[in-house]
Formats: C-alpha cells, sequence, structure tokens
C-alpha cells in the first residue's frame, strides 16, 4: 500500500474553530502530516499560540482571525490566505457551538444564533472556498464536522440537531453539485469527546452515568480517534468520497432503543 497516499504535502487547509478541541487537534494532525494550515477563529492569543508550537515542531501555520457568522470576516481571511499563500486547498468546517437549552423556554435569538453559527456558517465558507478553488480551476477536499446529533436527537437539543442534521443535507447536497468541479464535499459525525463544548457535563456524575449507561463502548472518544478520517477524506486516499458521512462514535447512533 502507498502510505504517501494520507500525505498532505504540498496542500494548504483551512480549519475554522481551531482555538479548541477538535480544530486544535485538526491543525496540529494536518500540520504533521505536510499542510500548511490557516488556523482561524475568534480567540487571535489561542491562534498565535498555537501557530508558535506548530512551527516550532517544523510545521507550517498562519493564524488568521474569523467569526463563522459575518461574511466579511470570511471574505477577508481567505483574502489573506489567497494574498500570503495562494489559496487553499482543504477546508475544514469545524466551528461550533453546544448552548443546551430547552425547547419551551428557547428563544428565537437562541434559535437563529445556533442556525447562524453551525449551520449557515458551512454554507458561507463552502461557497466562498468553492468559488475560488473553481476559479483558480483548482480542485478541493470540504470536511463539515457534522454529530451523531445530526443523526438522533437528545434532550435540550434542538436547535443543535436540527442543525447537524443541516449539516449532513448540505454535504450530500453539494458533494453531488460539486463533483462536476471536483470538489469533494464529506462529513464526520463524531460521537461525544470531551472538549470545552461539554467538559462541564462529561466530569458531572451525570455525565459519568451517562457514560456507563448509555455508551456501547463505556467511554468516550479520544480525539485521537478522528485522525484516520480526517486524513482520509482531506487526502487522495478518499479521491472517490463524495458526499459521504462518516460516523465515528464508539457505536453510538447504533444503541438499542
Ligand atoms: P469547542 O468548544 O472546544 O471548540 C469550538 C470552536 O469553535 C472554538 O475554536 C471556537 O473558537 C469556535 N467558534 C465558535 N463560534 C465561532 C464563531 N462564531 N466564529 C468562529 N469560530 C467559532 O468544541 P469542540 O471542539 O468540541 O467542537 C468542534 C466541532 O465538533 C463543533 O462543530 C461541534 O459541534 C462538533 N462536535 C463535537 C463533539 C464533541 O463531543 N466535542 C461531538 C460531535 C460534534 P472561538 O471561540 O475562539 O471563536
Amino acid at each position: 500500500m502507498n502510505t504517501e497516499l494520507f500525505s498532505l504535502k504540498g496542500k494548504t487547509a483551512l480549519i475554522t474553530g481551531a482555538s479548541s478541541g477538535l480544530g486544535q487537534h485538526f491543525a496540529r494532525l494536518m500540520a504533521g502530516a505536510g499542510a500548511t494550515v490557516i488556523i482561524s477563529a475568534r480567540r487571535a492569543d489561542r491562534l498565535q499560540t498555537l501557530a508558535a508550537e506548530i512551527e516550532s515542531a517544523g510545521g507550517k501555520a498562519l493564524p488568521v482571525v474569523m467569526d463563522v457568522t459575518d461574511s466579511t470576516s470570511i471574505k477577508a481571511a481567505f483574502d489573506t490566505a489567497e494574498a500570503q499563500l495562494g489559496g487553499i486547498d482543504i477546508l475544514v468546517n469545524n466551528a461550533g457551538i453546544g448552548d443546551p437549552r430547552d425547547f419551551l423556554d428557547m428563544s428565537e435569538e437562541a434559535w437563529d444564533f445556533m442556525m447562524d453559527t453551525n449551520l449557515k456558517s458551512v454554507w458561507r465558507l463552502t461557497q466562498e472556498a468553492s468559488q475560488r478553488l473553481i476559479k483558480a480551476g483548482k480542485g478541493g477536499s470540504i470536511i463539515n464536522i457534522a454529530s451523531i446529533l445530526g443523526l438522533r436527537v437528545a434532550p435540550k437539543l434542538s436547535h443543535y440537531a436540527t442543525a447537524k442534521a443541516g449539516v449532513i443535507q448540505l454535504t450530500k447536497a453539494l458533494g453531488l453539485e460539486l463533483a462536476r468541479h471536483n470538489i469533494r464535499v464529506n462529513a464526520i459525525a463524531p460521537g461525544y469527546i470531551q472538549t470545552e463544548m461539554n467538559d462541564q457535563f462529561f466530569t458531572s456524575e451525570q455525565g459519568k452515568s451517562y457514560i456507563k449507561q448509555k455508551m456501547p463502548m463505556r467511554r468516550l472518544g479520544q480525539l485521537e480517534e478522528l485522525e484516520g478520517p480526517l486524513l482520509l477524506l482531506a487526502s487522495e486516499a478518499g479521491s472517490f468520497m463524495t458526499g459521504s458521512v462518516i460516523t465515528v462514535d464508539g457505536g453510538q447512533v447504533v444503541n438499542p432503543l
């Protein structure tokens, strides 16, 4: 087998939500696999620290502040990427919020903010990236970080689950529409992995008992367990994959009812 198949040498990848959790891990991973990484989020200080870490490990990283709910900010980030690095080849739409709330008390603002951050952002960034890739005559790979909550539901997450189901449908629709341009669009639907998004819950007694009772493997996922799927979709190893959704969840979605 050609192990170079999973290499990202010579590629430039833009990762959203790189100031924490999954995005931070993906940035380190992709830089290690040879990509120049553009790391983006709102917290500039965290991006600077991560860029310095990646550079000191021999990688190449460009920190770019971007708010995924603001199309001006997105365009500016892509302009910077184009001016400094000649554009991107890979986009990881990872930025997102959790924000658990009961449906009955949920304000319209909270619903809209969820849709804007977790769903419309994917539409915005994918359109911006695709238009620029097509103009440059290049193909590309777009990877959307959905969730098993795009396939199942849970209390207090009606807005989150709806947004993530939207991300899954958008992945399939854009996989179809962009295939002729050699732009592949795929998603990963992770199960629960402890990050700042859910730290409080999984360190609580309720969270610990949830893991024992509801998770088939009786444990949370580890960030490292997303590495294989991410590199598969980002690299030439996944060259015939588009519109796919890879579930990485220790069997959570096949849990019996
Ligand atoms: P974290 O809370 O650790 O990280 C979220 C990231 O999103 C941060 O870097 C944050 O950066 C960024 N972000 C949030 N809002 C915006 C915004 N408006 N503009 C730009 N960046 C923003 O969460 P995770 O790492 O756990 O989550 C990453 C993705 O994975 C999310 O899409 C989440 O839904 C998904 N996921 C997570 C699972 C888990 O169990 N952890 C399971 C399934 C899916 P900053 O605040 O600096 O802008």
